[in-house]
């Protein structure tokens, strides 16, 4: 029928020889699987975390081994490795953002997946209905996660053709906030954001979009050698 259709209309079926190859990741496919239990989460972050070479978080030994129980030689229900030479013990969560915290490492995994591979984020509300956590839970994984991801100021500069401009970000004040004095919280942020072509993304908050503000944020961010384009 649809052959019928076409030739009626005298539509043709191109093929699409311009079609995306997708970037293929050995991490994205890894850790679909660490999401779906514990002991495989804890192995997926000892590996990238350790490779094939685990050592101590304390004293750096790579003298260490993985605690088993000893009737039934399974692994440690914590997780926990020994040190043999100052003794200690530890787990991968150790030095990490999810040191001190008693959400599965299943549900940091899959909060990571989903933050790293959704276009437009994910939600904090959305990570609680999957991972069946409150939503504070979800909130502060969140926010270690992007505390995690943040630029710590070691990236190269943006080159070649740059793009830049600035929006507003947050509710819109609303009559029926007044009176609760939210007003000046729910003002909008502004929100520099500076792009390379092809290329990677700075952004920050700026306290006002003044040519003083910019120009500091430019300076920071963009190579001189840089075409700039607004
Ligand atoms: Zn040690």
């Amino acid at each position: 029928m649809l052959t019928s259709y076409c030739a009626k209309y005298k539509i043709t079926t191109m093929k699409n020889t311009r079609a995306p190859q997708l970037e293929t990741s050995q991490v994205i496919r890894d850790i679909r699987e660490a999401c779906s239990n514990e002991l495989a989460a804890v192995e997926f972050l000892e590996q990238h975390r350790w490779g094939d070479s685990p050592c101590c978080v304390h004293c750096q030994s790579t003298n260490v081994y993985k605690m088993v129980d000893d009737k039934t030689g399974v692994r440690n229900k914590r997780f926990l490795w020994r040190c043999r030479d100052c003794k200690e013990q530890y787990t991968v969560r150790i030095g990490t953002v999810y040191e001190e915290s008693r959400i599965p490492l299943k549900h940091w995994c899959y909060a990571f997946w989903r933050a790293s591979t959704s276009k437009k984020g994910v939600s904090a509300l959305e990570i609680m209905r999957h991972c069946q956590i409150s939503y504070k839970s979800a909130l502060f994984l969140m926010h270690r996660i992007r505390f995690a991801v943040a630029p710590d100021g070691s990236a190269p500069k943006l080159k070649g053709r740059v793009e830049a401009d600035e929006t507003f970000i947050g509710g819109k004040p609303r009559p029926f906030n007044y009176h609760r004095g939210m007003a000046r919280r729910t003002k909008k942020a502004p929100v520099f954001a500076m792009v390379e072509r092809d290329g990677s993304i700075r952004r920050l908050v700026v306290p006002t979009v003044s040519a003083r503000n910019l120009r500091a944020a430019l300076a920071q961010y963009v190579d001189r050698s840089a075409t700039l384009r607004y």
